[in-house]
């Protein structure tokens, strides 16, 4: 699958808020956001008004961006949350939480979702004890996903383990860390979901 391999602190500077994509960085005095608190390029400084167009689109780039998907993905899981009953942006937001790579990092077996989705292709991971690499893979509630015996001792693994309660566990899993195990315990709500997005505007977005 594609992805985007250009400069990473790039894109939060593009969407004005600090998307996390790098891990100790991003907590750091080194932060791109944090110094340059304005858009990349000659005329980053000179940021306009946006149209409501420029607020959807934004909106929508950002979201993409947080979750490290290309457009033709991105877009099918709007079309996939739009045929489901309920909410489309929540419905949308869950499918995306839902993904592989991303509870990986929400366990904390990765500090970011790029290297989530490196760790899963990689195959240090097993899903209701079966070898799973496919970092789109979309759990259910009760799926048990665990750090294979071999991988435990990685220290990329570890750190990350360990520098989990900087960014908390969300409330709809579980995990067990000396067991190398995490449990989806219940579908994310949206108030459980700790995105400062509005995803409205991105059902305005596909909408049109
Ligand atoms: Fe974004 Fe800052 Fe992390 Fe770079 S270091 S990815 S700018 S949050």
């Amino acid at each position: 699958m594609a992805r985007y391999t250009g400069p990473q602190c790039r894109l939060c500077r593009r969407e004005s808020m600090k998307l996390y994509l790098k891990w100790d960085r991003c907590y750091s005095d080194k932060c791109a956001f944090e110094r340059r608190n304005y858009a990349p390029g000659q005329h980053g400084q000179r940021r306009g008004k946006l149209s409501d167009y420029g607020v959807q689109l934004r909106e929508k780039q950002k979201i993409k961006r947080t979750y490290g998907l290309l457009e033709k993905q991105f877009k099918a899981y709007f079309k996939e949350a739009d045929r489901q009953k309920g909410v489309t942006g929540t419905n949308f937001l869950i499918l995306l939480e839902r993904r592989l790579d991303n509870t990986v990092y929400r366990l904390g077996f990765a500090n970011s979702r790029s290297q989530a989705r490196q760790l899963v292709r990689h195959n240090h991971f097993l899903v209701n004890g079966r070898k799973v690499n496919i970092p789109s893979y979309l759990l259910r509630p009760g799926d048990v996903i665990s750090v294979r015996e071999k991988s435990r001792s990685l220290g990329v693994i570890n750190e990350a383990l360990d520098a989990l309660p900087r960014r908390g566990l969300v409330p709809w899993l579980e995990l067990e860390k000396e067991a190398y195990r995490g449990t989806m315990r219940s579908l994310p709500t949206r108030e459980e979901m700790p995105l400062p997005v509005q995803e409205h505007l991105v059902v305005e977005f596909y909408s049109k």
